[in-house]
């Protein structure tokens, strides 16, 4: 396994770790970004630490939801922007 670095230098990964990115139910900052497909297309929707955790069981079981972005690990690692 190689060793992981810690960078927020690359662009070629989807990371969210902006505070831009804001959680669907309570507006803080967002960690987790889910794609829903339904009909109409990819519906994107963002999560907080905590309402992700909250609605994971359900998300995780559901066909349509694919998890596009999980940045927890970073939640103690400060953004650069
Ligand atoms: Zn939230």
């Amino acid at each position: 396994m190689a060793p992981q670095t810690c960078t927020q230098t690359s662009t070629t990964s989807p990371t969210l770790t902006r505070a831009t990115d804001r959680c669907d139910r309570c507006g803080a900052q967002a960690w987790v970004k889910v794609n829903v497909i339904v009909s109409e297309g990819d519906l994107p929707l963002l999560f907080c630490k905590h309402h992700y955790e909250r609605n994971e069981k359900a998300l995780v079981q559901r066909e349509n939801v694919a998890v596009v972005v999980d940045d927890r690990a970073h939640i103690n690692h400060k953004p650069t922007s």
